[in-house]
């Protein structure tokens, strides 16, 4: 038994409770350590069901929104999945660990550093790269699943079209207090939306997002 072991059991009954149900994005969570994610002076809350801070004024999602994220890409075993914002590397570790096959792009390159080093820790095998993901990945596209982990004021184009027909596009859209969750699905050239309400995010800084400033 590890040390953490009792506390990964109640977060997932958590987010078990608060409506997720798919089986994949269940056993992955509660087969990844959290605790390699946060920082040390955060280990005793990580898994508490609450965003925390990683450095460089970013967070780590709250368990809950990553499962919530990864459940509404639908994706399985083997299909392409984007993320945009690393950050600790955890979101990409869970959809690894479901075998899908994962590009994350992350815009802070000592973030993007130490969650190399994770990832490699747990031998999980993931495509990294360090710039500005509101212009996406297309020397892989298309995407079956495209997640975005900060907050856009509006969804980048490129990531529309970087999206596979019949894929997922997930990304909080809004203002920097606020913002829904938009759930994209893509059929052929038309984009189904559905939205969520009430999610706050770290801002999307880029070309199609916000300015740094
Ligand atoms: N998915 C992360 C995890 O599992 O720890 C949480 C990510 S954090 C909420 C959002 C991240 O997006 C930050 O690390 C931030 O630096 C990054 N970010 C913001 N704008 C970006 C951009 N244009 N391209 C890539 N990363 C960006």
């Amino acid at each position: 038994m590890g040390r953490f072991d009792d506390e990964r059991q109640e977060m997932i009954q958590l987010i078990k409770e608060r409506g997720i149900r798919d089986r994949l994005v269940l056993e992955s969570m509660e087969k990844v350590p959290r605790h390699i994610f946060v920082q040390d002076a955060f280990i005793n809350r990580a898994y508490d069901d609450c965003a925390l801070p990683i450095g460089y004024s970013q967070t780590i999602s709250q368990p809950y929104t990553v499962a919530l994220m990864t459940e509404a890409l639908r994706v399985k075993p083997g299909d392409k999945v984007l993320e945009i914002g690393t950050g600790s590397g955890y979101q990409a570790a869970i959809l690894a660990v479901m075998g899908v096959r994962v590009f994350t792009i992350e815009r802070n390159h000592q973030l993007l550093q130490e969650a190399r080093q994770r990832l490699d820790k747990l031998g999980l095998r993931v495509a990294t790269r360090a710039g500005d993901g509101t212009l996406g990945w297309s020397e892989f596209k298309p995407y079956k699943g495209i997640l975005v982990t900060a907050g856009a004021p509006t969804t980048p184009q490129p990531l529309l079209d970087q999206l596979d027909d019949g894929g997922r596009l997930v990304i909080p859209v809004g203002n920097l207090d606020e913002q829904q969750l938009h759930i994209i699905e893509r059929k052929g050239e038309e984009f189904i939306v559905r939205k969520v309400h009430g999610f706050k995010f770290v801002p999307l800084i880029g070309k199609r997002g916000w300015s740094n400033s």
